[in-house]
């Protein structure tokens, strides 16, 4: 039995500008694709644009791909530097009668397409010049442009969009080659592709149009056509293109609201694809099950209470040490100050505790201010409200019992428990003031947490710097 063909996939990011969210969702769904196969996923820059092209934007796509965990095989390819590869083979075209020299002047095609649509023709360019005798040629600059069919139609198979078909003389003679001698993108896409080894394209249906035209190429070249997905586009929750007026569309600005990568991954599989049901799941769950059938025509909406709430689920399901080794990066992005290994200790120790119910680091790293920061613990304006004269009085009356405690949960329950039915106390009325006095914020895990990952030596010093602070 003849062996199945590797997959190989590839995301082909243009680098001017940030990397959006949509081109991390076609480089997932790449990944995923490839990757539970046991096929390789490559990296291609498509820098072909000089003047809009940029180094910074190169190193924010590979930066967020990072992030994302989105890792790809063998180096990042630039298309600028295969050149020389792009030039060869419009040669070979050349050489096969697969394509032709132009020397139309721009003068000239601007009439033709004035003509054009003056008279209600297709505006397309029929080049005087494709069946025209080397002889004739000048000695001028031309381009080289692909012979096209002009009867017939052109048919692409796509694995979302079904069965798309063309009239071929809606595809005009494009170009390859420009008149300074450089490939045009669509071109260098195809021959890109091939030499890559990429067996399936896996693109936004905004490159639907393009396959049409890029597929005469591979038929040109006698090269086999690769497989095509072309995945909707994401909208906003109104239904219009996403844009920055619904919210973030940059990946890093995701990274930077405290979004962990993991829950960004499963958020964005789903965005545009589905496994039953099936919305919170984990990596290895995505890569046994992402497969082109579950690619949805129709566009997904940008949801981003869905984003909090599976990002949320994702903290609280991660290993502690993950989360630590998380967190570090995300306070970089954030210009916060990195952690000191004393506090790198305590959040470790108190992950348990602050990954529940924390839908972003940002809200998990507020959560553990009592473990960050470091006496006295000043309270905030609200923790305050927590602090009056009465209040305070409990906080010295809980002393002894707390240092009576066995320093267990059961221990301290028991102990403030004890108190609060002796002196017919809510519990709340001791929890809120205690909560304050630990914390100096009214966000924070259980009083008992807090107590048990800080150890009473800590808990009895905040106790006293909160009664005390109120007697000035
Ligand atoms: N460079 C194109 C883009 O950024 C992608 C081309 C492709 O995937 O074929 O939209």
């Amino acid at each position: 039995m003849a062996e199945a063909k590797q997959v190989v996939t590839r995301i082909a990011p243009s680098p001017t500008g940030f990397m959006h969210i949509g081109t991390a969702r076609t480089a997932l769904f790449n990944w995923l694709y490839a990757r539970g196969r046991g096929g390789k996923f490559l990296m291609r820059i498509e820098d072909t644009d000089r003047e809009r092209s940029t180094p910074e934007a190169t190193e924010a796509i590979l930066r967020g791909m990072q992030w994302l965990g989105l890792d790809w095989d063998g180096d990042a390819v630039s298309q600028f530097e295969r050149v020389a590869r792009h030039t060869e083979v419009a040669q070979q075209l050349l050489a096969s009668g697969g394509a032709y020299k132009c020397f139309s002047s721009p003068e000239e095609i601007t009439a033709f397409r004035e003509a054009a649509r003056a008279e209600g023709r297709s505006t397309n360019y029929l080049s005087p010049w494709r069946d025209a005798d080397p002889a004739t040629f000048p000695d001028a600059p031309f381009v080289v442009r692909i012979r096209a069919p002009r009867d017939g139609e052109t048919v692409i198979e796509d694995e979302v969009q079904g069965r798309v078909t063309w009239k071929n003389t809606d595809l005009d003679d494009m170009i390859l080659l420009r008149s300074d001698g450089t490939p045009t993108y669509m071109f260098a896409v195809v021959v890109d592709d091939m030499d890559m080894g990429v067996t399936h394209v896996i693109r936004g249906d905004d490159h639907l149009a393009n396959a049409a035209r890029q597929s005469l190429v591979y038929k040109a070249m006698g090269w086999p056509l690769p497989v095509y997905a072309h995945i909707p586009l994401i909208l906003g929750p109104d239904g219009k293109k996403l844009s920055k007026r619904h919210g973030a569309t940059g990946v890093e600005e995701y990274q930077a609201m405290g979004y962990p990568a993991a829950g960004m991954r499963n958020y964005l599989a789903r965005l545009g694809w589905s496994h039953g049901d099936d919305e919170f799941f984990t990596d290895a769950q995505a890569l046994e099950w992402f497969d082109l059938s579950g690619i949805n025509k129709a566009a997904a909406r940008f949801d981003f209470k869905k984003l909090e709430n599976l990002c949320g689920q994702h903290i609280a399901a991660a290993e502690d040490s993950d989360l630590v080794a998380e967190i570090e990066p995300f306070l970089a992005v954030t210009g916060a100050d990195p952690l000191t290994d004393f506090q790198r200790d305590g959040l470790s120790r108190a992950m348990y505790c602050l990954k529940e119910r924390a839908k972003t680091f940002g809200e998990l790293i507020e959560k553990a201010y009592f473990i960050l920061g470091s006496r006295p613990f000043v309270p905030d304006e609200k923790a305050e409200k927590s602090l009056d004269p009465v209040s305070r009085g409990i906080l010295r009356e809980l002393t002894p019992h707390l240092q009576n405690a066995s320093w267990s949960r059961d221990g301290l329950e028991e102990a403030v428990a004890g108190y609060a039915e002796a002196n017919e106390l809510k519990l709340g009325k001791i929890a809120q003031p205690l909560r304050a006095a630990l914390a100096g914020r009214t966000v924070t895990p259980s009083v008992f947490d807090m107590m048990l990952v800080i150890g009473r030596e800590e808990t009895l010093g905040r106790i006293r710097d909160a009664a005390e602070q109120a007697e000035v």
